[in-house]
């Protein structure tokens, strides 16, 4: 099945924030929210946290999938609103999310989204900053938040350097970050190696070993049953179908990575209009993408 909305998925677990940018909420002791995306949506999140728990102060951590202003743009706000609350990120993470330039680009391109929803944020205070990490996850950590509730770590670098994708074994739920890539409009795999293709492949195949039945992704959808259970093969398959387009395309334009990412762009992202993500994020990413193929041929 193919969940677009928020809401609960299963017993303790809920899909808060608006869809298209959703956090997750595991109902352990105490609560655990993945990601935090976009800073416009942490008033959204406080709403839902407060319909969920109650009282917002029980929230006991926020565990990152990566260093993305769409995965952490409302962590500021949150850690604001809740004085006790954790972070908890894949190490690297700790060491962007404090460099200036990183935090400059990530406020810009969250400021890209502030400007259109100005009605919704109202008078609240959602700015974004520079984000101190508590907790420095590894490969292979798990962490033990009782009834049941156990998480594994696991290291999926490929889209960025920091990237972890967090497994709950109690209801066999994935929550790979992008690191399995995202829908388009046409249901298709947007493959997402920015960082590196060949680290991307190793930690789909680490993800392949899993039993999923619950998949969360990033933006809008959520899978189970067989759904899920397909994903991350597909995942595999688009990736190396992408890779080959671009190092195809490399050759014909002899090594020209502005003439490759024109030529996809004009394809995919005017032609087919069916890329879900806002120009300058595609155009970031689809550079980096290229990038990481031509320098790993
Ligand atoms: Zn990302």
């Amino acid at each position: 099945m193919i969940i677009e909305k928020t809401g609960k998925i299963c017993e303790g677990l809920y899909s808060i924030g608006y869809h298209f940018i959703p956090a997750f909420l595991l109902m352990s002791t105490p609560p655990v929210l993945f990601d935090a995306g976009l800073t416009i949506a942490g008033p959204r999140y406080l709403e839902d946290l407060e319909e969920y728990l109650g009282d917002i102060n029980k929230l006991g951590y926020i565990f990152l999938t990566h260093s993305h202003y769409d995965h952490c743009g409302a962590v500021p706000f949150l850690k604001r609103n809740i004085p006790g609350l954790k972070i908890a990120a894949g190490k690297q993470a700790a060491e962007i999310l404090k460099k200036p330039n990183a935090v400059k680009l990530m406020k810009s391109l969250n400021e890209d989204y502030e400007q259109k929803f100005r009605k919704q944020i109202g008078t609240a205070d959602i700015s974004f900053s520079t984000i101190d990490i508590d907790i420095l996850f590894e490969d292979d950590d798990e962490y033990d938040l009782g009834d049941g509730w156990n998480i594994q770590v696991i290291a999926t670098p490929g889209h960025t350097k920091d990237s972890v994708s967090y497994y709950i074994p109690k209801v066999k739920a994935l929550i790979p970050g992008e690191a399995t890539g995202v829908y388009d409009g046409n249901f298709e795999i947007q493959s997402e190696f920015t960082s590196s293709y060949r680290d991307y492949i190793r930690s789909i195949e680490k993800l392949l070993t899993l039993d999923v039945d619950i998949m969360l992704l990033p933006h809008i959808h959520i899978l189970t049953g067989e759904d899920a259970g397909q994903h991350i093969q597909k995942s595999l398959e688009s990736a190396q179908a992408f890779m080959k387009r671009i190092d195809t395309l490399l050759s014909r334009f002899n090594g020209d990575r502005d003439a490759v990412i024109n030529d996809i762009c004009a394809e995919d992202y005017e032609g087919k209009q069916t890329v879900l993500q806002d120009k300058r994020s595609y155009l970031l990413n689809l550079g980096a993408k290229v990038k990481a193929v031509a320098e790993e041929r």
